[in-house]
C-alpha cells in the first residue's frame, strides 16, 4: 500500500523527496494551514518502500498506507 504526505501536517522540508527511490514526491505550490507549502506522494509509482517516512523530521507528516482523503491533490 502506498505511503501518504498529510498535506496539512508537511512542512515542505524536502527530505523524502531526494531520498525516494522512484522520485514519486512531487512539490506543491499550494499551502497548507501552516502556511507553508508540502509536497505530494504519487500513489500510482510509490512502491512502498518506508523511506520518506524514515527520513522525515515532522512527527505525523508521512503515513504508511494510502489515505487520499489527508493528502491535496494540487
Ligand atoms: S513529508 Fe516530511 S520530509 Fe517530506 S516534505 Fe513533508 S515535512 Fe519534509
Ligand atoms: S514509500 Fe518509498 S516509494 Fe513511496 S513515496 Fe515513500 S520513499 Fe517514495
Amino acid at each position: 500500500m502506498p505511503h501518504t504526505i498529510v498535506s496539512q501536517k508537511c512542512e515542505a522540508v524536502a527530505i523524502c523527496k531526494d531520498a525516494c527511490p522512484v522520485d514519486c514526491i512531487h512539490f506543491s505550490n499550494n499551502r497548507n494551514k501552516k502556511g507553508t507549502n508540502y509536497y505530494i506522494i504519487d500513489f500510482v509509482k510509490c512502491i512502498d518502500c518506508g523511506v520518506c517516512l524514515s527520513v522525515c523530521p515532522v512527527e505525523g507528516a508521512v503515513i504508511p498506507e494510502e489515505r487520499e482523503d489527508l493528502q491535496m491533490i494540487k
